[in-house]
């Protein structure tokens, strides 16, 4: 099982710094444009 690194976003696989603190403040390895669709249209 491939462990990703803290900065890789789980939705779309981009490397992106505001990963980390997405994941420190809303729980979700997801950046910044993956965060606004997840708060737009929740699962
Ligand atoms: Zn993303």
């Amino acid at each position: 099982m491939d462990e990703l690194p803290d900065n890789i976003c789980e939705e779309c696989k981009e490397e992106d710094e505001s990963v980390r603190s997405n994941l420190i403040t809303t729980g979700f390895k997801l950046c910044d444009s993956c965060k606004l669709s997840k708060t737009i249209f929740p699962v």
